[in-house]
C-alpha cells in the first residue's frame, strides 16, 4: 500500500510539473482556441454498435503551459496549475503534449469509424485550454463520456505500464459518477492491456484531479505508458503501438456501452 502511495505521488508530481525541455517564457496564448468540431460519423463499420453516443476526447497538456493557478474542483479552496507541461519522451524526444494530440487524433478516426461522434477539446499544440474550461467544454457538448489521454513518467525508468484514473466513491464533487467512471476506467484499461500487453498498473482513484473534479460526465484519465522508460518510450513513438493504443481504448469505448446504453 505504501508502495502505491508513494507511486501516486509520483506521478502526480510527474504530471503537474513543467516538463524538461520547455521554459514558460509566455502565457500569452488564445484563451478560446478550443476546436471542437463535432465530428459526424457516416461510416457503415460493421463495428458500429452504437446510437450516436458522442465521446469528448482531450490530448492532454499544450505547447506552453500555464502555471497561473485554478481550483481543482467547483467551490475548491485547493489549487493547481491551470495547464502543467506534461512530461517529455527520455528516448524519442517528443513532448508528451505532441504524443497526446497524435494518438487522440487517430483515436478520434477509430472512434469515428465505429459510429460514435466525436469531440474533439483541442486539435492544435498553440492553445490555452484551461483544465476546468476543458471540463466546461466536454460537460456543455452533450458528450456521454470523456476520455483524458496523457503519458506518464517517473524517477524510476523501469516504470513501465498503463494506468487509468477515476475519482473516488467519496470525491465532494462528483462522487455520483462513480460507478460509471470506474467502468470506464476499467473497461479502458483492461482492453488496452490486451491489444498492446503492456504491464497492467490498475486503475488509480484520486480526487486531487481537477482534469477530473470539474466533469459533469463520466470521465478517465488514460496514461498510456510510460515516457521516462526507453523502451516504452519508443514504443509509444511508433505509428504501430499507438494503433495498438488507440484499439485498445476504442475497444474499450465499446465495451463502456455495452452495459451502459
Ligand atoms: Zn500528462
Amino acid at each position: 500500500m505504501r508502495k502505491k502511495i508513494a507511486l501516486i505521488m509520483s506521478l502526480m508530481f510527474f504530471c503537474f510539473l513543467p516538463g524538461c525541455i520547455y521554459v514558460n517564457t509566455d502565457n500569452n496564448q488564445n484563451e478560446n482556441n478550443a476546436n471542437r468540431d463535432i465530428n459526424s460519423n457516416n461510416s457503415t463499420s460493421s463495428k458500429a454498435k452504437t446510437n450516436k453516443k458522442i465521446i469528448a476526447l482531450d490530448a492532454g497538456h499544450q505547447a506552453k503551459g500555464d502555471l497561473s493557478k485554478e481550483p481543482i474542483g467547483p467551490g475548491a479552496s485547493e489549487t493547481k496549475y491551470k495547464v502543467s507541461y506534461g512530461t517529455c519522451g527520455n528516448t524519442s524526444g517528443l513532448n508528451e503534449y505532441e504524443l497526446t494530440l497524435v494518438v487522440t487524433n487517430k483515436l478520434k478516426n477509430e472512434l469515428i469509424s465505429r459510429g460514435y461522434n466525436v469531440v474533439m477539446i483541442r486539435e492544435s499544440n498553440n492553445v490555452n485550454i484551461r483544465n476546468s474550461q476543458r471540463a466546461e467544454i466536454a460537460n456543455n457538448s452533450n458528450s456521454d463520456i470523456f476520455l483524458r489521454i496523457h503519458a506518464n513518467s517517473d524517477n524510476n525508468s523501469n516504470l513501465n505500464g498503463i494506468i487509468t484514473l477515476c475519482q473516488t466513491p467519496n470525491n465532494p464533487y462528483i462522487s455520483n459518477l462513480y460507478k460509471k467512471s470506474r467502468y470506464l476506467s476499467h473497461c479502458i484499461l483492461e482492453s488496452m492491456i490486451e491489444e498492446t500487453n503492456a504491464t497492467n498498473r490498475g486503475v488509480w482513484e484520486t480526487d486531487s484531479m481537477s482534469g477530473i473534479n470539474w466533469y459533469e460526465i463520466p470521465v478517465t484519465i488514460v496514461e498510456m505508458g510510460f515516457m521516462s522508460n526507453p523502451k516504452e518510450d519508443t514504443l509509444m513513438s511508433s505509428d504501430y503501438y499507438q494503433n495498438k493504443l488507440v484499439q485498445g481504448m476504442a475497444n474499450g469505448v465499446d465495451k463502456y456501452f455495452e452495459i451502459n446504453n
